[in-house]
């Protein structure tokens, strides 16, 4: 039998962005749940340290992302265990939000949080040094390589610009990519080339990450593509940025989005579809960051507030400076 549970607002995704819309939502006295398949943390769990949230001068992401549960669940979030297949908006206004199993949970409003996922090498030891040498954020992790040899793989706009990011941090920096060819913007590819500590292996694939045995990874095995050459290359990091996807793939319908597939909101962070909103790494914007995630939360969440509100009343309520809410 199919069980259908209602709320005020349903947030799918329990990352930064879901973690800290739900405590505001809850604060606001909304009945809210947080729909999540895995531990709620998102990114931060794939995060050793951070370094660069306001107030902590150094923090485990996994304890970071604890805090903001517990923040949350204070104000009377609820968090459920469910992998959403489907978001859908039905003719009277209201959501469905349906989950692997059947499951079935309505709200007039909805936060879509879902965050993207990099894309994975897909090698041995890639998972297992996550957070331990691998990661696929420069700006959350560059700083911890300070004097390191580094390696980033991948030849897209990300990984060459993030190269020369890096050495502000590393003291050499290997950039490995499986052709003889950047794609990159060819400005990007001129600073990459005239940066001294980079170094470029064409034609090489990474095959395998190992590691130490305190658990941190220490050396990459390559591949020549051309040659079939295998070696060892000595790194104590290595950067990951063979493309990023938005996790969109729940909406039911159509909404509007840039050229990458991320969504495009208004100001309020409601996209094109009335009563859905979205915030973090899905959403178009210049940078991804746990700052930026749980300011566009905050956003959103008030925003929901105001719009359950015009729903309610049957009235337009409009935002300082911002357009109405079409419910
Ligand atoms: P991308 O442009 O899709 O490039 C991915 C790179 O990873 C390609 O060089 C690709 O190699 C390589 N790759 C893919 N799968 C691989 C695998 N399994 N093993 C090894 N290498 C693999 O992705 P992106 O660099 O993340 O950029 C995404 C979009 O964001 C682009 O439109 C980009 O222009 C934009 N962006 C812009 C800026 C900027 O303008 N400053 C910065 C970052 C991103 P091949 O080339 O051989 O396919």
């Amino acid at each position: 039998m199919v069980t259908r549970n209602s709320y005020d607002v349903i947030i799918v995704g329990a990352g930064p962005a879901g973690m800290c819309a739900a405590l505001y939502t809850g604060r606001s006295m909304l009945r809210t749940v947080v729909l999540e398949r895995g531990t709620p943390g998102g990114e931060l769990l794939n995060t050793e340290k951070l370094d660069d949230w306001i107030g902590e001068k150094s923090i485990l992401g996994w304890e970071l992302a604890r805090k903001f549960e517990e923040h949350a669940r204070e104000f009377g979030a609820e968090f459920v265990t469910a992998n959403v297949s489907r978001v859908t908006r039905l003719d009277d206004g209201t959501f469905e939000a349906v989950t692997d199993t059947g499951e079935v949970y309505s709200a007039p409003a909805v936060i879509l949080t879902a965050g993207g996922t990099p894309v994975k090498l897909g090698i041995p030891g890639e998972l297992a040094f996550a957070g331990r040498g691998v990661s696929y954020c420069a700006i959350c992790d560059g700083a911890f390589f300070r004097e390191q040899v580094i390696a980033v793989v991948g030849g897209g706009d990300a990984a060459v610009e993030e190269a020369d990011f890096l050495t502000r941090y590393a003291s050499k920096v290997y950039v490995i990519h499986r052709r003889e060819a950047f794609r990159a913007s060819r400005i990007l590819q001129e600073r990459l080339f005239a940066n001294p500590k980079i170094e470029v292996i064409w034609n090489a694939v990474a095959e395998e990450i190992t590691g130490d045995s305190t658990g941190l990874m220490n050396a990459i095995r390559l591949r020549d593509v051309v040659t079939e050459d295998v070696r060892m290359l000595d790194a104590t990091g290595c950067f990951v940025f063979i493309g990023f996807r938005p996790n969109t793939g729940v909406i039911d319908g159509h909404f509007d989005h840039d050229e990458m597939g991320y969504i495009r909101t208004d100001a309020t962070m409601q996209t094109s579809i009335p009563g859905l909103f979205a915030a973090g790494d899905l959403r178009s914007q210049l940078t991804r960051q746990v700052t930026t995630a749980v300011g566009d939360a905050t956003t959103a969440a008030i925003a929901v507030e105001k719009y359950l509100k015009a729903r309610t009343e049957g009235g337009v309520v409009v935002p300082q400076g911002m357009g109405g809410y079409a419910v």
